[in-house]
């Protein structure tokens, strides 16, 4: 590395289980860009300071993760308008005065659908879980893919109407209930947390067919138990590392202006989870 190397970092608290140095510094070495990429434990009453002593040191981007992105979007002096409709920021850019705040959460996941796993999401019914940070990021990229309708239920209902509520009326934009979900979906994507907690988001099992694609945000060495209980009544399972990779490359490109290969990185983090 020169001494024009170029610093970045994810921040976040915990940030020791982070993946993104690993894709970052993959992406960097792919590339040829001359960049380092740490992991940056603010504490939780620091974000700010911590992300303003970055910056005197230096810093020209940050990926921002639990649970700063709210603090993150606050902070952005610019937004982009895929930030502004998440009300998050998992990207922030540095120059000079201003902090560019972006969301690259979103492309991320829809990038993975279409292109990675093939599915379309044009004229598909989608059915979204949860209403927190992830879900929220999502919205509007899913519903750029113009979807025949996006249907939002959340475990907390007025949550789910709350999230809605702060997009302008939208055609294909629903909000509906766990309990009354009966009906089967193309694509059924799980932004809850509950995977973490080893449960099941309490939905009818009909919302899955044969040919529905059951996407979990959550990723790890085996099938998570959405993805379990999904494959078990015949849809086809998915989990978020693809999503992962690629909101990291998306927020790569608006740091350095280089879109970088993803599919090999993939297939390394795969190999090590
Ligand atoms: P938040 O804490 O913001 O939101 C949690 C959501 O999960 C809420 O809607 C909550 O419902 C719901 N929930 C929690 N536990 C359960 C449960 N047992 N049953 C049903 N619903 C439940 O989390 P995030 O939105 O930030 O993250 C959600 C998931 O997405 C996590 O697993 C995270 O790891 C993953 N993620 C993956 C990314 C990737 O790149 N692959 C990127 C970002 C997130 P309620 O409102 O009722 O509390």
């Amino acid at each position: 590395m020169s001494n024009k190397t170029d610093h970045y970092a994810v921040i976040g608290n915990p940030i020791a289980h982070s993946k993104s140095p690993d894709i970052h510094a993959r992406f960097a070495a792919q590339t040829q860009q001359d960049l380092d990429y740490e992991r940056l434990l603010a504490p939780l009453d620091g974000f700010v300071a911590t992300v303003q002593k970055f910056i005197r040191n230096g810093g020209k981007g940050l990926n921002v993760t639990v649970p700063f992105k709210l603090e993150a979007y606050a902070l952005a002096t610019t937004l982009s308008e895929r930030a502004r409709a998440a009300g998050a920021v998992n990207t922030l850019k540095f120059d000079g005065n201003t902090m560019l705040g972006d969301n690259t959460d979103g492309v991320g996941l829809v990038t993975d659908i279409v292109r990675n796993a093939g599915v379309a999401v044009a004229n598909k019914s989608v059915l979204l879980l949860g209403a927190g940070g992830a879900a929220r990021g999502v919205i509007l990229p899913l519903l750029n893919e113009k979807p025949a309708k996006l249907v939002i239920a959340n475990r907390t209902h007025s949550k789910a109407v709350d999230l809605v509520n702060r997009f302008a009326p939208h055609p294909r934009l629903e909000v509906s209930d766990f309990a009354v979900l009966d009906d089967a979906f193309d694509i059924v994507i799980n932004a809850t947390a509950a995977s973490l907690a080893s449960e099941v988001p309490p939905i009818s099992p009909r919302v899955f067919a044969k040919h529905t694609l059951a996407y979990d945000m959550m990723y790890g060495a085996a099938p998570t138990p959405f993805m379990q209980f999904a494959t078990q009544h015949g849809a086809i399972a998915r989990d978020g590392l693809g999503m992962l990779v690629e909101q990291a490359a998306e927020s790569f490109y608006l740091w350095r202006g280089v879109r970088p290969e993803t599919a090999a990185v993939f297939a390394e983090l795969r190999d090590q989870l």
